[in-house]
């Protein structure tokens, strides 16, 4: 499938908004994939389809994650945990994306994990920096992913976590291993 068809498959399933911002993951991956050597077009197709899930069911999304045996551990957590896996899942039965480095920058695109590959960093960097976002920080993170991308992973999940811990969020353990795993990449 090309651009213009994930694109189109997308639209229906999410508000503008998202739609907009989903366009600007897409751009911000693309451009982080060039400069990091990372395989373009699975950056363009893991960025289309990175939010996919969002706005399905909670019901639907825990009953897919027991008749596809993912996770257990993403019961009870509310549907931003559960949209980043079901999202994979639908990347692979709906749209017959096999490749697992793909499907795994969708899969972990809100938490992170340890040992992450390149192109995991570079959707996970580029959801958090795409042109749309406003946030206190963001110029920097952005300037960061300009000049190396694990350091910018890393203040991204730094980012994240603070936001968690001022906001008394509690912290999903994938999110935690991943912030001890890319503290000590910044200067
Ligand atoms: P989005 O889908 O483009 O809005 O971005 P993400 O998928 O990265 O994040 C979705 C939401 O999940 C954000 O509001 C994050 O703050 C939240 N989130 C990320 N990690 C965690 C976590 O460990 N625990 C909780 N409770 N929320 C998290
Ligand atoms: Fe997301
Ligand atoms: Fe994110
Ligand atoms: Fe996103």
């Amino acid at each position: 499938m090309e651009r213009e068809q994930y694109l189109a498959a997308i639209k229906p399933r999410m508000p503008e908004k998202r739609y907009i911002h989903t366009i600007g993951v897409m751009e911000t991956a693309i451009d982080l994939a060039q400069k990091y050597g990372e395989d373009v077009k699975k950056a363009e197709i893991a960025a289309i389809l990175h939010d996919i899930a969002k706005y399905e069911d909670i019901e639907w999304m825990e009953n897919i994650v027991r008749d596809e045996n993912l996770d257990p551990q993403l019961i009870g957590w509310g549907s931003e945990l559960l949209h980043g896996p079901v999202g994979a899942y639908i990347a692979q039965s709906e749209f017959g994306i096999t490749d697992d480095e793909l499907l795994n920058a969708i899969r972990f695109h809100t938490t992170g994990r340890v040992g992450m590959s390149r192109l995991e960093k570079i959707i996970f960097v580029a959801d958090m920096i795409e042109p749309n976002r406003q946030f206190d920080g963001v110029e920097r993170l952005r300037k960061k992913a300009q000049k190396n991308l694990d350091k910018a992973m890393s203040a991204c999940v730094r980012h994240t976590l603070a936001f968690l811990i001022d906001t008394k969020q509690p912290i999903y353990p994938l999110s935690i291993e991943c912030y001890n795993d890319t503290m000590n990449r910044e200067d």
